[in-house]
């Protein structure tokens, strides 16, 4: 699905000096590397304070922590997402409210946000699933209206840009009140063991943040409050910074090869592209195509038999989920969340494609229909 080999490859020089710095110098927990990164961070996407921490899942956490909820507040999340999303809304005792997506964006709409309000909702988390940014200037003006938290998930769509009605732009992740992302190997922007980061533009909330992330110190040994270890380590902040370099040449990578899937299936009326919503830009985390004629699993099957990998993201949608089954309220019904899960199906897309392997790839998936 991704070829991270060969993206190490072609920066295998600067990767390789700058873990041998961090190395030498022995500075591996907030090191000089990791304050390096996290200014160029805030440069890159515009946006007053990162604060780096372990993973993304830990990112929302801290995030959902930082906010002051009591349990029982209601958290509005898509149902049509990773799992982490709503496990650290449950692991903190809140309630996540699993709401619909559009069919054809697979994003969560101010629409559906609006209509699942009530009083106890204190927070919504928009995805920006699979790389384009959920609509947010309606979705900010609806949480204005009624005091509720932005907290984006910017896992997938680091690097893309939402399109105000105005026509200007701001990164993915420096909009909400709070934005989250992961830098697990396989995103956008990956390092090459596990990472994360928070990102705010509200001083307050970053000091808050911060700590909360450092065992809830103020001062060394200091606690103020009950926090998580939660740290990206200098080796991953230095690899971060050299990739963050590259990260809008990758997001170009993506975008051609989707240009050239959308191009190859377009005439094939049982399959779907993935719609480009208006107010974005798409940075293809994924490729997912929807295969309207319900035989998506043998399409799966025809595509390993010819050796091309594919993946399902996701085969169930939250409310089915064993996990959240306490937290699915009576007549809960999200037939498009469940009828995407039947019918999606992701292609390989990454920096490294070659015309050769394309062009195997779009045969393989002609050739079923
Ligand atoms: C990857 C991902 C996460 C979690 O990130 P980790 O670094 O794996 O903890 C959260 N939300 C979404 C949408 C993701 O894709």
């Amino acid at each position: 699905m991704v070829d991270l080999k060969g993206q190490y490859s072609k920066i295998k020089g600067e990767i390789d000096a700058a873990v041998l710095e961090v190395l030498e110098s022995a500075a591996f927990i907030n090191g000089p590397a990791v304050s390096r990164f996290q200014a160029s961070l805030e440069a890159y996407l515009g946006v007053g304070h990162v604060i780096p921490c372990a993973n993304g899942t830990d990112a929302l956490q801290i995030a959902m922590m930082a906010l002051g909820l009591e349990p029982g507040d209601e958290v509005i999340v898509p149902s049509f997402t990773f799992l982490a999303t709503a496990e650290v809304i449950a692991l903190l005792r809140l309630t996540p409210v699993m709401v619909a997506v559009d069919a054809e964006t697979f994003l969560m709409t101010p629409e559906i946000f609006e209509r699942a309000i009530t009083p106890r909702t204190k927070a919504v988390v928009p995805v920006h699933l699979f790389g384009q940014s959920c609509d947010m200037q309606p979705i900010l003006d609806i949480a204005d209206r009624h005091d509720i938290a932005v907290i984006e998930d910017a896992a997938q769509s680091i690097g893309a840009d939402y399109i105000f009605p105005d026509g200007s732009r701001r990164k993915t992740g420096a909009i909400g009140h709070i934005g989250c992302t992961s830098f697990f190997p396989s995103k956008n922007l990956g390092c090459y063991g596990d990472g994360g980061a928070i990102f705010t533009n509200d001083a307050e909330l970053a000091a808050k943040m911060r700590s909360i992330a450092n065992h809830g110190q103020s001062q060394r040994y200091y606690h103020e409050r009950v926090g998580v270890n939660s740290r990206l380590d200098s080796i991953q902040a230095a690899i971060l910074d050299i990739k963050l370099r590259h990260l809008d040449e990758y997001c170009d990578a993506r975008r051609d090869v989707a240009d050239a899937y959308d191009a190859a299936f377009s005439d094939i009326k049982e399959l779907a592209s993935p719609r480009r919503a208006g107010h974005s830009t798409h940075v293809f985390h994924q490729y997912t195509l929807r295969v309207l004629d319900g035989r998506r699993d043998q399409l799966r099957d025809h595509l390993a038999s010819l050796e091309v990998p594919a993946m399902i993201y996701y085969p169930v949608p939250l409310q089915q989920q064993k996990a959240f089954q306490g937290f699915v309220p009576a007549g809960l019904e999200l037939p498009v969340a469940d009828r995407l899960c039947t019918e999606v199906i992701s292609l390989p897309i990454h920096t490294e494609m070659d015309a050769a392997t394309l062009d195997t790839i779009i045969d393989a998936v002609r050739s079923f229909f």
